[in-house]
């Protein structure tokens, strides 16, 4: 491992400037993604500016929902009775990732900043235009079994690994970001991953220096009917094949609105927009999930290694609608 200077920031304020101000240093929050990524010599960041110890842990009610401190554990987030109440989606994503002992240490910031793990994005001996832009992209002609079905480009075919992810774009969360100059500013979730295109090396809109302080999930009425699918090689301590948050806001049988997003299948957690479209308005039907499902894989384009993945997200996307009308949670 290279030498690095280590700090701790007193507060969100002198954070955003120790790192704004040094282009080499990074957050350390859990340290379960980056302490990894700089044993592989992945990454190399000069310094780590500490967070792990500011005061951006509260899990609260909000104006219209509830704020997650983007510090918060995995654990203590999946936990807190005001996400498992009202948004048991999140709840079961979250404890479909990694292991307890991760998840303790884990934090909500740090799950949405989390690198892929493709496989050649961690051998620095191999291409990879993620991890040094121009040096070609090793999966694209390789190993392609974990990759992407939907919006890869010809420079990167790598998938976003997080399953909390995968439900807070289903849930519209919000993430709110803190600078240097102590602006805040809110991004939908849905536009804070990005597709590679040209810049493989970007995974999210935020900028040198900005701190996520909080995650907010406005209020709505899927409780009731939603589930977590994950696909997966075993049990525990497996990054998605593909998993599936299904949400429906369900009224006499009808679907007034649904909510789809997939994990596994893209650079950034896939929002199923065909499939909302398809089921809005529609009955609660196993015909309908399936021609939902249909309607959102047929623009689905795998590699020599992934194309089972194809038919597994139509089946996954089934499966989890169906388990969210039987509400077996
Ligand atoms: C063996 C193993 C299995 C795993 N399996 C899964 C799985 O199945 N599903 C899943 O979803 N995840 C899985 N994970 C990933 C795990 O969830 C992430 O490593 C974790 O969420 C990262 O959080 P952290 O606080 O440890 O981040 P850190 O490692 O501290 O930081 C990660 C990155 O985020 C940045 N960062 C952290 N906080 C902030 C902030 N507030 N604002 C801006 N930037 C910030 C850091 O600078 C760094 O670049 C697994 C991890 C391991 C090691
Ligand atoms: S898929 Fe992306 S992360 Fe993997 S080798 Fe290609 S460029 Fe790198």
């Amino acid at each position: 491992m290279r030498p690095f200077k280590y700090s701790k920031a007193a507060d969100a304020a002198a954070a955003t400037k120790m790192v704004s101000d040094n282009k080499a240093a990074s957050y350390l929050a859990g340290g379960t993604n980056i302490l990894d990524l700089m044993k592989e010599d992945v990454a190399r960041p000069a310094e780590l500016i500490d967070i792990s110890r500011l005061n951006l842990t509260q899990i609260k009610n909000a104006k219209n929902g509830i704020s997650i401190g983007a510090l918060a554990k995995n654990t203590d987030t999946a936990n807190h009775p005001l996400v498992r109440q009202n948004y048991p989606l999140l709840s079961q994503a979250i404890l479909a990732g990694a292991s307890g002992q991760i998840r303790n240490m884990a934090t909500n910031g740090g799950n949405l900043m989390q690198r892929t793990r493709c496989s050649y994005f961690y051998d620095v001996a191999m291409p990879c235009n993620k991890r040094e832009p121009g040096s070609g992209c090793g999966a694209l002609e390789g190993i392609n079994r974990m990759h992407a079905i939907f919006g890869w480009s010809e420079k990167c075919i790598a998938v976003h690994p997080s399953d909390m992810c995968v439900a807070l774009v289903a849930l519209d969360a919000i993430v709110k970001v803190q600078g240097a100059d102590g602006k805040e500013r809110s991004l939908a979730f849905a536009d804070f991953h990005r597709l590679p295109g040209d810049t493989p090396e970007k995974d999210n809109n935020l900028g040198h220096g900005e701190l996520i302080t909080a995650i907010e999930l406005p209020k709505n009425n899927f409780a009731a009917n939603s589930y977590y699918v994950k696909v997966r090689d075993r049990a525990s301590y497996a990054f998605a094949l593909v998993s599936v948050a299904a949400a429906l806001d369900v009224c006499g049988g009808k679907i007034k609105q649904a909510r789809i997003a997939l994990g596994g299948v893209a650079h950034k957690p896939w929002r199923a927009l065909e499939a909302e479209k398809f089921l809005a308005g529609k009955d609660a039907t196993g015909l309908n999930f399936i021609e939902a499902a249909n309607a959102e894989m047929k623009n689905a384009k795998g590699f020599e290694h992934n194309k089972f993945k194809i038919e597994l997200g139509r089946r996954a996307i089934v499966r989890a609608l169906s388990m969210a009308m039987n509400n077996k949670a």
